[in-house]
């Protein structure tokens, strides 16, 4: 039997070395692959589905590197303040109180989002995984899960209980919703996790051939102790853990000296640059022209949804092609092609999933984004208006493994107006317990 396809008819195409061309986009749904960009238009007249692309752009669905999805449920909970005070007093708390429905809700709410604006695969580091996973699953995006584990402040059998934690539930998860949900042993962060205890961590990571994800070098805060009792940089002591290999992924490097990024670019371990966050947080600026020009892989995330305060991709796209050049005192950094391969190749990258590009063979993972708006005219360059114009509401449908996940800006997988009633009710219910 022949297999199902999928047409993206009559709109443009941005390809993989940022060309854009008039092209429709054929997919067969069974393998969830891109089986043709066809110029002529004349691929398949008669397919199961179609989408229309008129008047818009066929981009890679986005990659969300670095979140913490279920965090949407302290979206405005708290803001305002430094990344310590802030966890300590008002995030931490609110966490601890919790429930796994609170994270399923969470989740959807979050990935609901994401679908909208046209994200397709996020990394995701929090606890409760199997309500995300299951999140996951339902709403047919892709995502790299894990449990977040912290030491610092517990006793031995609890510490040692959270990174074994995180280890089964990187071996259990791996593979699920059909290949979609792959796992990270995720360390929460080189300070919040005992050296002991990373080492297994990394160690359990590469028998198993899974990826570490962590927080690095987000505040000065996080680098001083580091280099107070250790004499060396927080990525060569990462190095010497264990846990800065190709495969590992890591948030922020915003406070990276070049003897660091030297490391990065010979691991091949990649960074994830979380820009609205630590601006929102007073951390600083991360350098990524000189990351990129290291060759280090360089991927996009919004951090979550309490430090941002949204997970709309395309904000944090304009936000580091805009704050690049700020860091590095020149507008010609971090131009919009770099942004854009940030938020979609890097991303794919970042995270070893499929995706990320739009090209015969890639996973039929895309965005289509509406180009018949007022600010997104004129069209002298498109690149430009993804990285500087347009906005996550843009987007007007949304494909991930082949199968259509919002058509004409409705999303067929999750029921929209139930999410949002629930995350409503478990928000407050949390907000009443915490109070
Ligand atoms: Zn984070």
């Amino acid at each position: 039997m022949a297999s199902e396809t999928l047409l993206v008819a009559g709109g443009r195409v941005l390809r993989p070395d940022m060309r854009v061309t008039e092209a429709d986009v054929l997919v067969d749904r069974d393998a969830g692959r891109i089986k043709a960009i066809d110029a002529d238009r004349s691929a398949d007249r008669d397919p199961d589905v179609r989408l229309d692309a008129t008047d818009g752009l066929v981009v890679p669905g986005l990659v969300n590197a670095h979140t913490h999805v279920a965090m949407t449920l302290l979206r405005g909970y708290a803001d305002d303040k430094p990344l310590d005070a802030w966890l300590r007093e008002d995030i931490w708390p609110a966490e601890a109180a919790l429930t796994p429905a609170d994270v399923r809700a969470g989740a959807e709410l979050g990935i609901l989002e994401m679908i909208r604006s046209g994200t397709t695969a996020f990394a995701d580091m929090y606890f409760h995984v199997p309500e995300v996973v299951a999140a996951v699953e339902k709403a047919g995006v892709r995502a790299r899960v894990g449990h977040g584990a912290v030491t610092v402040g517990k006793d031995d059998p609890d510490a040692r209980d959270d990174v074994e934690e995180s280890i089964a539930v990187a071996r259990e998860y791996d593979g699920a919703a059909d290949g979609r949900v792959r796992t990270a042993v995720m360390p929460h962060s080189l300070t919040t996790v005992s050296e002991p205890l990373l080492r297994e961590a990394a160690a359990a990571a590469r028998d198993e051939g899974i990826p570490v994800h962590f927080h690095a070098n987000e505040t000065e805060d996080e680098v001083e102790p580091i280099v107070a009792e250790r004499s060396t940089r927080p990525l060569s002591y990462a190095d010497d853990v264990g846990i800065l290999s190709a495969r590992d992924f890591l948030a922020h490097a915003v406070h990276v000296d070049d003897s660091e990024i030297d490391k990065l670019s010979e691991s091949g371990a990649a960074v994830v640059h979380c820009p609205a966050s630590n601006m929102k947080l007073a951390s600083g600026i991360a350098p990524v022209q000189r990351l990129l020009d290291a060759g280090v892989t360089v991927a996009l995330g919004t951090d979550g949804a309490a430090s941002n305060n949204d997970l709309d991709l395309f904000g944090e796209l304009r936000d580091a092609a805009m704050v690049g050049k700020l860091a590095a005192d020149d507008a010609a950094a971090v131009p919009a092609a770099a942004a854009v391969r940030m938020a979609t190749q890097g991303g794919a990258d970042a995270l070893s999933l499929p995706g990320g590009r739009v090209e015969v063979g890639a996973a039929a993972d895309l965005a289509i984004v509406d180009l018949d708006a007022p600010h997104l005219t004129p069209q002298h360059d498109l690149v430009s208006h993804l990285a500087y114009a347009a906005r996550g509401s843009d987007v007007r449908h949304t494909v991930c493994d082949g199968r259509v996940l919002m058509r004409d800006r409705e999303v067929l997988t999750l029921d929209a107006e139930r999410v949002v009633g629930m995350a409503r009710e478990r928000a407050a219910d949390l907000a009443s317990r915490t109070a």
